[in-house]
């Protein structure tokens, strides 16, 4: 058979089809897996790089297919599934860091991520340093001869940042530092950070790839050497992931590349209309030109993804105005939904942070946050406008 493009198997990588010839991909709803002998059942645990399930925290055929898909789409050699996203990124900082290690990451983190960053490594004798997602040229300066792992989201959340994969990797590899991209608000039909030297990448499932708002899931794909670590530290201590909420996210993925396209063609055309409005000082979008790293945007995503953010000139006040007037738009914390989403980190999910705090991680006093879903784009655009004119 021809070589199929990432379209394809998307839709069509599925577990060995059972006795009952089923189309659509079944679910294999067991905690364990039986044996035919006494000496099958001793050479699976003797073995654990035997290809035999045994029990689904180890693994299961629903999580294989998923997992399968993932590894496929973002060009990787293998992968492993977890319960969320946190757990992917917890599971991969536990096996790759040890006591006074240190490791480097983008200031611009998800809000967990930081936690786990300042509150947690510390407290194990592993030290991070943060960089400026905007001044990729003082990374360098901040290798030290204990650094292991450099950290990063491109783009990031929820300002959107962006950063030359290829250079990073490129500074990585001659430090022999492991380059790990969050690769969440891109997914694999957008931007393949292995291509671009990353050695592992990660995905909170829960966005984009289910992209319907059902499920939580994470997964990390890589080399297989890896991932072989990853996957036994994964085994042992317990946060893999539901083969029911694998299913979910396989069927996901069936629909993830024409999702994908339609964010991304609503969101651009969302974010045009937005630059010009009177209230709005600026507008972000990776695919609009005035973006600041619009160029290594073109080149290492295929579009610009389904997040617009934008500043409200009339900072807090406005944007808590602005949430109240939606009529449509969901306010929730969530992103990468079928259903549009709007956000306004200042006044309440990050409204326990200082103003300073605030702006160290890009978020400024007016900063609406949209993801922009799959509804029809003048419904979603005219319910933005008919709220800013109340904003
Ligand atoms: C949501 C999110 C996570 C955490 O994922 P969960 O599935 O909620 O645990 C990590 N990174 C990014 C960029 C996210 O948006």
């Amino acid at each position: 058979m021809a070589k199929q493009r990432p379209e394809t198997k998307a839709i069509r990588i599925q577990t060995a089809k059972t006795e009952q010839k089923e189309h659509s991909t079944p679910l294999f709803l067991t905690s364990s897996f039986t044996y035919d002998s006494a000496e099958d059942m001793a050479e699976a645990f003797a073995d654990d790089s035997l290809d035999v399930n045994i029990y689904s925290r180890f693994s299961n055929p629903t999580v294989d297919e998923f997992i399968n898909k993932i590894t496929a789409l973002e060009g990787a050699e293998d992968g492993v599934a977890t319960g969320t996203g946190m757990a992917a990124i917890f599971a991969t900082f536990m096996t790759f860091l040890s006591k006074g290690d240190h490791i480097i990451s983008a200031s611009a983190v998800f809000g967990s991520t930081h936690t786990i960053l300042t509150k947690y490594l510390p407290k194990w004798g592993i030290e991070y340093s943060y960089f400026d997602m905007n001044k990729p040229e003082t990374i360098a300066a901040l290798i030290k001869s204990n650094t292991k792992l450099l950290y990063l989201e491109t783009p990031s959340n929820p300002g959107l940042d962006i950063i030359d994969i290829e250079f990073v990797s490129s500074l990585c590899k001659q430090h022999d530092i492991l380059f790990i991209v969050d690769n969440c608000f891109a997914t694999p039909a957008v931007q393949q950070p292995i291509k671009y030297g990353a050695d592992l990448v990660l995905h909170s499932a829960t966005k984009f790839i289910d992209g319907q708002g059902r499920v939580l899931g994470g997964v990390v794909v890589g080399k297989k050497e890896l991932i072989k670590q990853l996957y036994l530290f994964i085994r042992n201590t317990g946060p893999s992931m539901s083969p029911f909420n694998a299913w979910v996210l396989t069927k996901s993925l069936e629909t993830l590349f024409i999702r994908m396209e339609r964010h991304a063609l609503s969101a651009m055309h969302i974010a045009q209309q937005l630059q010009d409005q009177v209230k709005i000082s600026w507008v972000k979008y990776p695919f609009l030109p005035t973006h600041p790293q619009y160029a290594i945007a073109k080149k290492q995503m295929t579009n610009g993804g389904g997040i617009v953010t934008f500043e409200l000139e009339g900072g807090i006040e406005s944007g808590r105005k602005f949430l109240n007037a939606l009529q449509m738009i969901s306010m929730t914390n969530n992103l990468g939904d079928s259903r549009t989403i709007a956000s306004h980190p200042a006044s309440t999910t990050h409204s326990k942070l200082t103003e300073e705090e605030r702006q160290s991680v890009g978020i400024t006093p007016g900063l609406i946050r949209i993801s922009v879903g799959l509804e029809h784009p003048e419904d979603i655009l005219n319910d933005v406008l008919q709220a800013l004119d109340k904003s």
